[in-house]
């Protein structure tokens, strides 16, 4: 299916796409990193395309529009909503001026306990990638190990992985986690709403009670008392999620939280497991052909 070249959509395109389900995006960073293993980065053009082909095809609203209406019965089947995790940078400096462009919302979930450190998998995907052939086969070994480590545990992991490589120590990897100075630029003017996604960005099941409750208790309370806001939702990291964790979601005076399961919103939809599609690094044709399947 091709649109036509100007990129607006032909008429019976458009009617074809009436009566989808409400559907919602997770994007991560806007930016063109050297590497990217997880498909992690979409460029400032494709975002620019995709923000231009929802204009055209769908109704972008806020997150918290599709939550709420989902026991309403009426949950306005070309609604979109588009969602930002971890809390990049780019975020504010490439995704938010595109945003804005075509007044559209998004919700950017934050992993508040950066303090200024790079993301562990930012790093680990820089140290492997300058390494030598046999540390590179470890690649997903490595990974798995420093998901699962404690923050000490990784501090050291990382510092070994480090040596190995034989990057010099202060190079920066590709991406960094907003400053709490971009956080607060980022959320100034209410088109982007912050959400909560972790204080260390550590999965949430198999974690203690007491660590559990913090990492959805702490980024909440810290954000609102930074940003003067109230935030109303989490995204669990990784989209790993039990029982637990969606108890203290809710306890925690949350609205709704989002998981990583790739289906459409439906009546029958959870506020507090709300669905997403992740999205590529497509051309606006094939982020025009998908969002005309749904995702499907
Ligand atoms: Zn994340």
């Amino acid at each position: 299916m091709r649109l036509s070249t100007g990129g607006r959509l032909v008429a019976p395109l458009r009617r074809l796409w009436r009566g989808r389900r409400p559907l919602i995006l997770t994007y991560h960073r806007v930016a063109e990193p050297r590497s990217d293993h997880w498909a992690l980065a979409v460029s400032p053009k494709h975002f620019g395309e995709h923000l231009a082909v929802l204009a055209d095809a769908r109704r972008v609203v806020r997150l918290g529009q599709i939550a709420d209406r989902l026991d309403s019965g009426d949950l306005g089947d070309d609604a979109v909503a588009i969602t930002f995790d971890d809390g990049y940078a780019d975020n504010l400096h490439a995704a938010k001026p595109l945003l804005e462009r075509h007044s559209m919302p998004a919700t950017v979930f934050v992993t508040t306990g950066t303090r200024g450190s790079p993301f562990w998998w930012d790093e680990h995907e820089q140290l492997i990638g300058h390494a030598n052939g046999a540390m590179k086969d470890k690649f997903l070994t490595t990974w798995r190990q420093l998901k699962t480590a404690s923050a000490d545990e990784r501090e050291i992991a990382v510092a070994s992985l480090r040596q190995q490589s034989g990057l010099p120590p202060g190079t920066p990897p590709d991406g960094r986690p907003l400053s709490e100075d971009e956080l607060t630029a980022l959320a100034s003017g209410g088109l982007v709403e912050i959400g909560a996604h972790g204080v260390s960005h550590a999965s949430l099941p198999g974690l203690p009670h007491g660590l559990l409750r913090r990492e959805i208790e702490e980024p909440k309370a810290f954000l609102e008392a930074r940003l003067k806001v109230v935030v109303h939702g989490f995204a669990y990291p990784y989209g790993e999620w039990n029982a637990e964790a969606v108890i203290v979601a809710k306890a925690s005076g949350y609205r709704f939280a989002c998981t990583t399961a790739a289906h459409a919103v439906s009546r029958r939809t959870d506020p507090f497991l709300l669905p997403r599609f992740p999205v590529g690094n497509w051309t606006r044709e094939e982020f025009a052909g998908r969002l005309a399947r749904s995702f499907a």
